[in-house]
């Protein structure tokens, strides 16, 4: 597949008025991108002009003017470029092409990774290129009439953490046994002809939100992702922290300060004795709330648990139900607590009550203006937990400190999220 675009926007200044037009959905005038990007008025006349030229954003309609005057309004044209996301994750892997506004225009899930990583760049490169045939047959074209091979500009990647973002390797991930020293970025980009970027899947659903946020650029957000076990990110100014190497906002270890036992850490009562997906679902089959364990779902989060077994044929079938299956399973329990049930209502509220804590102390690390929860868990979870961490949260942090809200981005936040990372990497100027 091959995907060079007409794009070159090696340019910081297109970079800059094309930012300033994405940030005014509603579109704006070329007065107004003069004054947000500081360049000059010929610049912009220049700039907006090629970006015409090149499909990328439309001219059309007036815009009444302050002194009553009508100005020409500049809108960005959202399909006038695809980005596409990858979320490799131990319960599945999930594809999904989004536009410059992060809309989804197409998404796939396939099987979860196996022991075979090159298979399964393969698999995913694959599947890619399918997608985009799919696309061009149902007679998918950009307003400019191009085709979606055309208008794909690369791939970007969410993993778990254990990764190399600088590299492009995937190191030590948890939770995927055969994934070791993978040069991920490498071997997909020759695989499917497209540049590639790589990242942690809380950077990355932490990027869906700055990027599709109409939001102050100098807001620092901080985000809690739900999956299997429990992450964060912080970005501030639309750019997310990376730390020195990739273990900024491996929260696990965090101590709570709440009742609970010595971890293998040394320490007692971590965030990650009580956030663990595997320690619900465990504590729902043992109180007879959730079907005892024996089939599919339940073992994500729970460690080396043998998910590469012996038997690939039929894993197949299960591992791509599994996310759905400890969804399913979540939600039971949230009905469960909801209907009363002590034993349910325990175990969410333990798990509250960590997040909570440890809330309250990444806030006063972090001091953001905004927390966001969101995650492949997080909506089945939240009906009980959202209170349980918001009563913690403002004993010390009143709301007109820090908002407190869920993602609005959806379960599959990651996968798009991966393709913002992308989309962030080529246009926004604040990564040049
Ligand atoms: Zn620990």
């Amino acid at each position: 597949m091959r995907g060079k675009t007409m794009l070159d926007l090696g340019a910081r200044n297109e970079l800059i008025v094309l930012d300033a037009i994405r940030h005014a959905p509603e579109g704006t005038s070329q007065s107004e991108v003069v004054d947000r990007s500081g360049l000059s008025r010929q610049a912009v006349s220049l700039i907006t002009r090629r970006l015409r030229e090149r499909g990328m954003i439309t001219t059309d309609g007036t815009l009444a003017g302050s002194r009553g005057k009508p100005r020409t309004v500049l809108r960005l044209v959202p399909t006038s470029l695809l980005a596409a996301g990858v979320h490799l994750d131990p319960a599945g892997i999930t594809l999904v092409l989004a536009d410059l506004l992060a809309e989804v225009i197409a998404e796939r899930r396939l099987e979860a990774p196996t022991d075979d990583p090159a298979g399964d760049i393969a698999r995913i490169a694959e599947a890619l290129a399918s997608i985009v045939e799919e696309l061009a047959d149902a007679g998918w074209r950009t307003p400019d009439g191009r085709g979606p091979e055309e208008a794909l500009l690369g791939i970007g990647v969410a993993s778990p953490g254990g990764i190399d973002v600088r590299r492009g390797v995937v190191v030590n991930p948890p939770w995927l046994p055969g994934w070791r020293g993978v040069e991920l970025v490498e071997q997909l980009a020759e695989a499917s002809g497209l540049p590639v970027v790589l990242d942690k899947d809380t950077n990355a659903a932490l990027t869906a939100h700055t990027w599709s946020a109409a939001q102050s650029s100098e807001e620092t957000v901080l985000y809690i992702y739900v999956g299997a076990g429990v992450g964060s990110a912080v970005s501030s100014g639309h750019r997310v922290q990376h730390g020195s190497g990739a273990l900024a906002g491996e929260i696990g270890h965090l101590p709570t300060g709440l009742d609970g036992e010595v971890c293998g850490c040394g320490r007692r009562a971590c965030l990650s004795q009580f956030t663990d997906v595997s320690i619900l679902l465990t504590g729902g089959r043992r109180a007879g709330i959730l079907p005892a364990d024996g089939e599919a779902g339940g073992k994500d989060g729970g460690g080396a648990d043998g998910t590469a077994d012996a038997d690939p044929g039929g894993k197949a079938g299960r591992d791509a139900g599994r996310e759905q299956d400890t969804r399913s399973q979540l939600q039971d329990l949230v009905a469960a607590a909801d209907g009363g049930s002590e034993p349910a209502r325990a175990l969410t509220l333990a798990y509250g009550a960590a997040l909570g804590e440890a809330l309250r102390t990444l806030i006063g690390v972090h001091d953001p203006h905004r927390v966001v929860l969101g995650g492949p868990y997080w909506t089945a979870l939240a009906p009980q937990v959202m209170p349980v961490i918001e009563a913690r949260v403002r004993r010390d942090a009143p709301p007109e400190r820090v908002q407190l809200m869920s993602s609005t981005l959806g379960d599959e936040v990651a996968a798009l999220g991966a393709a913002t990372l992308f989309l962030q990497r080529e246009l926004s100027p604040a990564a040049r």
